[in-house]
């Protein structure tokens, strides 16, 4: 299947969500997937495209080893709920064995710099491993999270580039772009999808806007921005449009 602006114009006038995944799935088969960290808007897409027909999706999450235990509990029970298996993107032992030997455990705290390495390291390079294998890549970013975010477009040609160098083009989806966070939180209860516990506990007003790994994600305060409980640390210097891991920072193909 080529990959090109006249495939993203016909892409882009499917307007049902479900339906634009539905048929990415019927073009491309297992070379498309949907890639969930299991916040509000990738569990609504699991739901979604099971509901227009792909009964068996393919759908991976990137497990950096050191997430939440809430977050392996949704994980089981999306499995269980939708008869699917979540490939699980794993880092690599040996480059986290190198990480640890040359900087520590808690390397995150240090600098941006350090702290993009580890990400790289348990997030990017996983993920991009699993991109070696797909033409499509469907994600659940939604432009009310941040202004980085909101530039994303819903259908887009990016660069993927492979493990020796070569760069190709990539389909980027983000089918609920332009949905807010309210809209998600209604279509997942309504259809009763099995959502983050954590994402649902709110105290004073403290709540989780964003999950990632457990030491580097915190909830936030009522008047803090979305991505202000992560890297907490880094606040005084960061705004929410610094405060990516990298994953959805990939350069437009051209
Ligand atoms: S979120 Fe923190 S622990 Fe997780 S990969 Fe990034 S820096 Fe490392």
């Amino acid at each position: 299947m080529l990959i090109d602006e006249v495939l993203v114009k016909k892409l882009e006038e499917i307007e049902d969500p479900g339906e634009l995944m539905a048929e990415l799935f019927r073009q491309f088969g297992n070379r498309a997937a949907i890639g969930t960290s299991g916040q509000w808007s990738g569990v609504a897409l699991i739901d979604m495209v099971i509901r227009a027909g792909i009964t068996k999706p393919n759908v991976y999450t990137v497990d950096t080893l050191r997430l939440f235990p809430e977050t392996y509990d949704l994980m089981r029970e999306l499995e269980r709920r939708y008869t699917i298996k979540i490939k699980k993107a794993v880092p690599d032992f040996n480059a986290v064995s190198k990480m640890v030997r040359d900087h520590g455990e808690m390397i995150f705290f240090n600098s941006k710099a350090k702290q993009e390495y580890c990400c790289k390291i348990r997030k990017v390079d996983p993920n991009n491993r699993i991109l070696n294998t797909l033409d499509v890549w469907i994600t659940g970013v939604r432009a009310d999270q941040s202004n980085s975010r909101s530039q994303v477009k819903r259908v887009d040609i990016v660069t993927h580039m492979e493990e020796n160098g070569m760069e190709r083009p990539l389909l980027k989806v983000t089918p609920l772009i332009n949905w807010t966070e309210e809209d998600v939180k209604d279509y997942a209860k309504k259809h009763r999808v099995p959502t983050h516990k954590l994402l649902e506990i709110e105290r004073d007003g403290w709540h989780y806007a964003s999950l990632g790994c457990i030491i580097c994600t915190t909830p936030i305060g009522p008047h803090e921005s979305r991505r202000a409980g992560r890297w907490r640390w880094f606040n005084y210097a960061l705004n929410d449009d610094h405060k990516e891991c990298g994953l959805h920072l990939p350069r437009k193909y051209e």
